[in-house]
């Protein structure tokens, strides 16, 4: 009982960490702690947990000792080798794992039901599907968002003819599945459950097949959800109150941020879902290809004293910035405008680089004080007042495609209207197109000078050039 009473303790104290660590993580400033905070309630659970088998749970060490030296080593060793750059691509390989763990929990407690070793009411049964059904889509549709995101596999692999008829199909087969096996109950056999988890494992990668440019970051926020929801209802089968509050907590937050992500790319969840494919180097844009048109190059020096005489300047950072490493010479750059009385903002787009908050992370890096960061709504009513717009390494979340260009796959996401500024230097490597794989107008614009090299490089050489004013 004195167990017991230790283990709920510890599993409270460990919950409100989970809570408001992440409160703690809504800042910059307090994030770092945030996260000490929320692993401490997990390290926390973790030893609670370990301590069940005093309190009368039937639990084995060796497995458990196991399990946490593979994973927990696997889990350090690729989160200190990991570039800032594929941080994203972690991202997904973990949610798909979380999804795997809920798959390996409710298969294994279904072979005890199946095999009469345990009972199960109709409520269990269902929840034990659910973590099934969700948890294999969350794996497998990660697995695949993660071969795309680290460009293993094209944004059209897989890609069928009336691609979402056959999801649609095959999601009408798993939901059929699940409720032939919760009406049949333990009559229905091992066999059907694994059938059912090994369509839900097809549906993943099937689901995640039509997604793909511009879509991607609602997608990663959804399977995001998914791993959550997966973990609270292998939670509820176990009746672990700290799996099921983080579950929920993790469910939770990945569907509101899928909602801002469906904000910020003004489309709804079922639009993305259903709506094709949302990207593509051939994307249907009408307007004329790169190769008719020039775009104007700029000194070092010319965007140099451009830069300097201004009032007011603009950094734009993208995809390109997390790339080249660019935050830290970046700030330099702001430093030294600052410091003659330029006024200098950051522009950052919801989906700007390759995960939600991507930027903000690399621009707190270097030291960049927050209430510098523009959202997309107050950097646009604040272009019109800025002298020079700099984009580093940001390319779809500029595009004016967006707004006027309707057989464009990025057609009605929100941009950065950038053209609105007085000018505009673009730094990037080449003419290639961003994410989306669309060409950009905003290059061949009458107001747009393109600084080429890479972003670190190209600033590096801005401020040598500053310096000398
Ligand atoms: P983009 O991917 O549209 O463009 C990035 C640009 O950076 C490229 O055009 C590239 O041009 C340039 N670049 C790459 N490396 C360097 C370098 N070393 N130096 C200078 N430039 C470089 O990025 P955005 O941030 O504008 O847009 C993000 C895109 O990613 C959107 O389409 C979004 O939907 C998608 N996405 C976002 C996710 C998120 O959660 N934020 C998740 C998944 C996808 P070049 O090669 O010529 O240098």
């Amino acid at each position: 009982m004195a167990f017991q009473s230790i283990i709920n303790l510890s599993y409270l104290i460990g919950a409100i960490a989970f809570v408001w660590g992440l409160r703690l993580l809504s800042s910059p400033d307090s994030a770092r702690r945030g996260n000490l905070l929320a692993a401490f309630g997990m390290g926390l659970a973790i030893v609670a947990t370990m301590i069940m088998p005093l309190a009368g749970a039937d639990n084995n060490y060796a497995w458990i000792a196991g399990g946490m030296i593979v994973g927990g080593g696997a889990g350090y060793i690729s989160a200190r080798r990991i570039k800032m750059t594929a941080m994203p691509q972690m991202v997904s390989v973990f949610n798909g794992l979380g999804g795997a763990c809920a798959v390996v929990l409710a298969m294994a407690e279904l072979n005890h039901f199946y095999q009469g070793e345990i009972t199960m009411d109709t409520g269990s049964l269902v929840i034990a599907l659910l973590a099934l059904l969700i948890g294999g889509v969350a794996f497998t549709g990660s697995m695949l968002a993660f071969a795309k995101l680290e460009g293993l596999v094209s944004d059209r692999f897989l890609l069928l003819p009336k691609h979402n008829i056959i999801n649609n199909i095959m999601l009408l087969g798993l939901f059929a599945g699940a409720v032939w096996l919760t009406i049949q109950g333990s009559e229905a056999g091992i066999l059907l459950a694994v059938g059912v988890m090994l369509l839900s494992l097809v549906y993943g990668v099937s689901f995640v097949v039509p997604i793909g440019g511009a879509d991607m970051p609602v997608v990663i926020s959804l399977l995001n959800s998914f791993s959550g929801l997966s973990a609270a209802s292998a939670g509820l089968i176990y009746n672990n109150n700290i799996m099921i509050v983080g579950g929920i907590l993790v469910g939770a937050s990945g569907t509101i941020l899928t909602v801002l992500m469906c904000e910020a790319m003004n489309r709804s969840l079922l639009n993305v879902l259903i709506g094709g494919f949302g990207g593509g180097a051939s994307g249907s844009s009408s307007r004329g290809a790169a190769g008719e048109q020039v775009a104007k190059e700029v000194s070092y020096s010319d965007a140099a004293i451009q830069l300097f005489y201004s009032r007011a300047v603009m950094f734009v950072p993208g995809y390109g910035l997390a790339v080249a490493q660019a935050q830290k010479v970046c700030k330099e750059v702001d430093d030294i405008l600052e410091a003659n009385g330029v006024q200098v903002s950051y522009a950052i787009h919801p989906v700007a680089g390759r995960m939600p908050g991507h930027m903000n992370v690399l621009l707190a890096e270097a030291d960049v004080p927050y209430p510098k960061l523009l959202d997309l709504e107050d950097a646009n009513s604040a272009l019109k007042d800025t002298d020079v717009v700099i984009i580093v390494g940001a390319n779809d979340v500029v595009n004016p495609a967006a707004l006027d260009d309707p057989g464009s796959p990025i057609y009605g996401m929100p941009v950065l209207n950038v053209w609105d500024a007085k000018s505009v230097i673009v730094l990037k490597r080449s003419m290639s197109p961003g994410y989306a794989g669309i060409q950009n107008q905003l290059f061949f614009h009458e107001r747009t000078k393109m600084l080429f090299g890479d972003a670190k490089d190209s600033l590096q050489k801005l401020v040598a050039e500053l310096k000398k004013m």
